[in-house]
């Protein structure tokens, strides 16, 4: 990673009140050229440059951080992790937590677990197939203490989604651009529905970017009905509220 990039990181991670040892840096620095390498061969991300990497997808992903939901021996899904994100800058950051990468795509979860590998990140272990799938799967059904989830769906979608693989005192930790007020209704709403309740709507701007960010905190207070998360594709496409 060149200077002014490391730079970059080094100031987005201090802003979330973390600093960077050599090792975590010089494992950033592998992340990246690993990212740029598969992204050749396997298109996952839109994202090109180094400083367009770093703050939106390194510094981004830190930022699920904040609030401190994220801390300790947990076991954590990332919903819909694509390309590795947010999992691989919080288990660097953050290397107690037991990560469970998880996305329908095989070929991005093939790359998540070279990359893990190759990163030393023993803790995470990655897992292919749908959340409608395995949240109604007893090994999987109300068994993690957290989900995390970076620009999958709206919030009602991903309470459906994420609810249902929760422990009840799990948190969700959902990470989007600028909620509306609709999208925060029908989410509460779901979360209702669903045994869960909002706990927290943190908005804030990226540093350096300044583009919009909400973390939105949802508890898991009692178990999900049974007929939750419902099959496959119908989260999306008939979305509870
Ligand atoms: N979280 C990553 C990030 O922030 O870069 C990737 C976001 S990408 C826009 C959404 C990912 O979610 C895709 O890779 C897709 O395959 C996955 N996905 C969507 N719905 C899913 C579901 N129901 N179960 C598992 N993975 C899902």
């Amino acid at each position: 990673m060149n200077a002014a990039s490391l730079e970059l990181l080094r100031q987005g991670a201090a802003e979330l009140g973390l600093e960077l040892s050599p090792a975590q840096e010089a494992q950033f620095g592998q992340l990246l050229r690993l990212l740029q390498e598969g992204n050749a061969r396997l298109n996952l991300t839109a994202l090109k440059t180094e400083p367009d990497i770093v703050l939106k997808h390194f510094v981004d992903s830190l930022t699920c951080l904040r609030g401190g939901h994220l801390t300790g021996p947990l076991s954590v899904v990332d919903l819909g992790t694509g390309g590795g994100f947010p999992t691989f800058p919080l288990a660097i950051m953050q290397p107690h937590l037991q990560l469970t990468p998880l996305d329908s795509t095989r070929k991005k979860i093939d790359f998540v677990r070279e990359t893990a590998l190759a990163l030393g990140l023993d803790q995470v272990q990655p897992l292919v197939g749908r959340a409608e799938t395995l949240g109604q799967q007893p090994e999987h059904r109300e068994h993690y203490d957290r989900v995390v989830v970076r620009a999958v769906a709206a919030l009602p979608i991903l309470a459906e989604l994420a609810l249902p693989l929760l422990k009840v005192g799990g948190v969700l930790v959902a990470q989007k651009g600028p909620v509306s007020s609709e999208e925060l209704l029908a989410g509460r709403r779901a979360a209702e529905t669903l045994g869960g309740r909002v706990q927290e709507v943190d908005a804030f701007t990226l540093p350096e970017l300044g583009d919009a960010r909400t973390l939105v905190v949802v508890e898991k207070i009692r178990p999900t009905p049974s007929k939750y998360p419902r099959r496959e594709g119908v989260p999306n496409a008939q979305p509870l509220f």
